[in-house]
């Protein structure tokens, strides 16, 4: 498989690496299968969280055998440092290991990122890498690219993830990517197939791309940026694994006509759903438009339901604050009826 640098890390990480948003899904005996095959296949590196469910057990059950063969990362979703303290020493446990390559403060958002510093989360990062539990720490954020400068910038991480798909291209590529590139800061492509959204067209990609899926041009998209060291699509059966490896196996860049052509396709599919772009904000209610739209994709595309409902639970504000001023319409590019999908998507996500 085709192996990059992963910025300062100096680490050659696949092109593809093993998203484990999905294993909660699969049963441990399919895990150990899947994983053990990733592995065997060329996939150097697995990704993880605290939040998915029971991913990072399984992934410990799994490779336990074969932890010097891939790097691995996780995220903590905590800010402060008895939260990141606690968290940590539990991915260790539940990962089945005594050190993680990559640890990720996970989706932070603006109104949060300060307090990774003034609350300790950052030192005990920093404190649990001099004592060997971890190797790097990095930051995952969806949608602000003022936040993702601004954590460039700071020297403080040395791998930034980001919600990046041929959706995507509009407002990432031309700027933010390069940027992180030139600071050596390594570049990770979550959720590159938009949940699932861009593998699902059938067809149509026969005629213009010599027999290749949806799921493979648009990973083959994200890999003609250079400055992407990797993709971490989820996976839940061998057939994802062998379509998404595939990619890195006989890696080539997308012309000019092709990516033309996935961009018209993408066009077509692209409104009317929400990207996380965040241009609707700010709402004059304070609903986080395009966090509670993520919870939606976690509980119904990433089978995340209850933790989705009980991240729900804990918005201060919800759906169903809307006020159906409609303020938010003009600034969505997408065309997301936004205060209608609020409505459904409470009823959805509430207890
Ligand atoms: S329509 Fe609803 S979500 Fe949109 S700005 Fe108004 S209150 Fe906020
Ligand atoms: S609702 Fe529209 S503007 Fe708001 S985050 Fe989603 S796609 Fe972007």
């Amino acid at each position: 498989m085709e192996k990059r640098v992963l910025g300062r890390t100096g680490w050659r990480i696949s092109t593809i690496g093993f998203g484990a948003i999905k294993l909660p899904q699969l049963s441990q005996k399919e895990c150990d299968l899947l994983l053990n095959q990733a592995l065997d296949l060329g996939i150097n590196f697995v990704d993880t969280a605290d939040c998915y469910g029971d991913s990072e057990e399984k992934i410990g059950n799994a490779l336990k055998g074969r932890r010097k063969e891939f790097y691995l990362s996780t995220k903590i979703d905590e800010r402060d440092g008895a939260g990141v303290l606690k968290k940590l020493g539990r991915s260790l446990q539940r990962l089945k290991t005594d050190y993680i390559d990559l640890v990720f403060f996970h989706d932070v958002r603006e109104s949060e990122y300060g307090r990774i510093f003034t609350e300790g989360g950052l030192r005990v990062l920093q404190k649990a890498k001099k004592e060997g539990k971890l190797q790097e720490i990095g930051i995952s954020i969806h949608h602000s690219l003022s936040l993702m400068r601004e954590a460039i910038e700071s020297g403080h991480f040395s791998v930034l993830m980001i919600a990046y798909s041929p959706l995507d291209e509009d407002r990432l590529a031309s700027d933010l990517i390069p940027f992180a590139y030139e600071n050596g800061v390594g570049l990770i492509a979550m959720k590159p197939l938009a949940g699932g959204k861009l593998g699902e067209a059938r067809g149509w990609e026969k005629t213009f791309f010599k027999g290749e899926t949806s799921a493979q041009i648009s990973l083959r998209y994200i890999l003609t940026n250079p400055y992407i060291t990797c993709a971490i699509p989820g996976m839940t059966n061998l057939n994802e694994l062998k379509e998404n490896i595939a990619v890195s196996v006989n890696p080539r860049a997308l012309t000019s006509d092709e990516i033309r052509r996935l961009m018209d396709w993408v066009g077509g599919i692209g409104k009317g759903f929400c990207r996380n772009c965040g241009y609707c904000l700010p709402c004059p209610e304070g609903i986080p438009i395009p966090d509670i739209f993520r919870l939606e994709t976690y509980a119904f595309q990433y089978g995340m339901k209850s933790w989705a409902k009980e991240q729900y639970r804990e918005l201060s504000v919800k759906g169903d604050h809307c006020t159906s001023c409609e303020q938010c319409l003009s600034h969505c590019p997408y065309d997301v009826p936004i205060p209608k999908r609020l409505k459904e998507i409470h009823k959805n996500l509430s207890f």
